[in-house]
């Protein structure tokens, strides 16, 4: 089956007893055994919900893995990830990573002992000049949060597969629709299902995507172990938006595509940061790797000031200032005082986040209305 076809039906079958079409909401805690450990496959809902399972083959099939194990964000995702690693295993991330992906490395497992290096993964040797006897996993984000970056997918598992250590692709951004990591030979793809595969900015929840049975069964463990799952709600709103997430993408990337091309010629913006564009120094290996550029656009002013970049992310109206990204509706933001806040100025600067940097979770809106905004905006 297709794409577009496995959105909506994969993981779910009428149920047996009612032919309801929607898989239902099954708000159970626990389930009536037969004899003590005779059931019908399900004990107690930390370990397993059929509306979570549900999901979770759904999300599978949308990488074309084997496995989905679903969380109650995207951090409670990465945080699981962590959990398989001890004192003293070292790991070399991205520098342009998720701001809470990098505090959670930074000011948590740092504490209990791992180590972080983080690199420009779009140069595959500093990459490969950063793993040790102690590397364990290799970290990346791509396209990045907020730069855009892309880091050629192909070459970070040859490096990984030389080295034998795990290669963990956080897809958020490009959504298995655009991107399939498992595919191209990644281990872990993670998802902050809140953004594009919820896609309507209301529901919270994260995915492990895995072909690698054993690293399904340990991942599992944690995943029962620490409790940081969704509920049967979450996991219900999370699967009507994956039905759409074909059509949806189609339009957020066209939008995208429309507005970044229409900045990168405006004499007010300095730089535009979007991997469709042929200017963006990852364009050739986002044309390798995505079917599409995605729906996120980033830009600096002609005037690069801080107060300036301020103001004009006060100013929209459609484009409604918030955090997050990937919903229905149009977002800005500026990351460096809202979603890259935690993120060290000095690290910031190194990996060239500008203090005047917007980003755009571009919607599926009407696209003269989008542009009119923005060009209001601007002034
Ligand atoms: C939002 C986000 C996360 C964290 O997910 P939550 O659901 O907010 O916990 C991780 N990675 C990326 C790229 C994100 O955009």
């Amino acid at each position: 089956m297709k794409f577009s076809t496995r959105a909506i039906h994969a993981g779910q079958t009428p149920d047996p007893t009612t032919g309801a079409i929607m898989t239902p909401v099954y708000l159970t805690s626990t389930y009536v055994q037969q004899n003590p450990g005779i059931h019908l496959g399900y004990e107690y809902s930390r370990t397993g919900n059929p509306t979570r399972t549900a999901l979770e083959q759904n999300l599978a099939s949308l990488e074309d893995a084997s496995h989905g194990l679903c969380f109650a964000s995207g951090l409670a995702a990465t945080d699981a990830v962590l959990k398989l690693f001890q004192s003293g295993d070292h790991v070399v991330a991205g520098d342009d990573l998720y701001g809470g992906t990098h505090r959670l490395f930074t000011q948590i497992f740092q504490k209990f002992g791992m180590q972080f290096d983080f690199v420009d993964a779009t140069d595959p040797q500093r990459v490969v000049d950063a793993i040790g006897e102690s590397t364990r996993m290799v970290w990346i984000e791509t396209p990045t949060n907020p730069l855009l970056k892309i880091t050629d997918i192909a070459e970070m598992v040859r490096i990984c597969r030389e080295k034998s250590i795990l290669l963990v692709v956080d897809n958020t951004f490009a959504t298995p629709c655009l991107q399939q990591p498992i595919s191209m030979g990644a281990d872990i793809v993670l998802h902050s299902t809140t953004k594009y595969l919820g896609g309507h900015s209301d529901v919270v929840g994260g995915a492990l995507i895995t072909s690698d049975d054993d690293l399904r069964d340990r991942l599992a463990f944690i995943q029962n172990a620490a409790g940081a799952i969704p509920g049967p709600l979450d996991c219900f709103l999370t699967l009507r938006g994956t039905k759409t997430l074909d059509v949806r993408m189609e339009r957020h990337c066209k939008n995208a595509e429309q507005i970044a091309q229409w900045l990168q010629d405006d004499p007010r913006i300095s730089t535009v940061y979007y991997p469709g564009l042929e200017s963006h120094p990852g364009h050739e290996i986002a044309c390798r790797q995505m079917s599409a550029a995605g729906g996120m656009v980033s830009f600096v002013l002609v005037d690069e000031s801080e107060s300036h970049a301020r103001e004009m992310v006060s100013r929209t109206n459609i484009f409604k200032l918030a955090e997050s990204l990937g919903g229905v509706e149009s977002l800005i933001e500026h990351p460096i005082s809202m979603t890259h806040g935690a993120i060290p100025a000095e690290v910031r600067q190194k990996a060239g986040l500008s203090d005047a940097l917007i980003r755009l979770s571009v919607g599926i809106e009407d696209l003269e209305d989008l542009k009119e905004d923005l060009d209001a905006a601007i002034g």
